[in-house]
């Protein structure tokens, strides 16, 4: 018997509060340390910063919540964006309707 579940599942699920020297390189625009593959807080947080007059999902709570997102995040997986219905290839009215909104899913 060679299968280790414990092994296994550690080369899956890397730690990187325990490979502190684990390195993704610098940003070529920067020099800083990237937080993940090509990924670099300053240099892609201050690209999606100088965006956020260019989209607005038309609710205010809706925004700040997505912008924080941006603000904070630490690899390009890790924040949400707007996107417009149109964008979607099929977009479909599920047809259950809340209170104040109807519900929609994107394929
Ligand atoms: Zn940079």
């Amino acid at each position: 018997m060679d299968y280790n579940p414990e092994s296994s599942f550690r080369s899956l699920s890397p730690s990187r509060s325990q490979d502190e020297s684990h390195s993704y390189g610098n940003c070529s625009e920067c020099k800083q340390k990237r937080t993940a593959v090509a990924w670099c807080k300053n240099c892609d947080i201050a690209i999606l910063k100088e965006n956020f007059c260019n989209w607005t999902s038309g609710n205010s709570i809706i925004d700040k919540f997505i912008r924080d997102t941006q603000l904070s995040a630490n690899e390009n997986i890790d924040h949400l964006e707007w996107i417009e219905f149109d964008q979607f290839d099929l977009v479909e009215n599920i047809n259950k309707r809340g209170a104040f909104s109807s519900i929609y899913s994107a394929v």
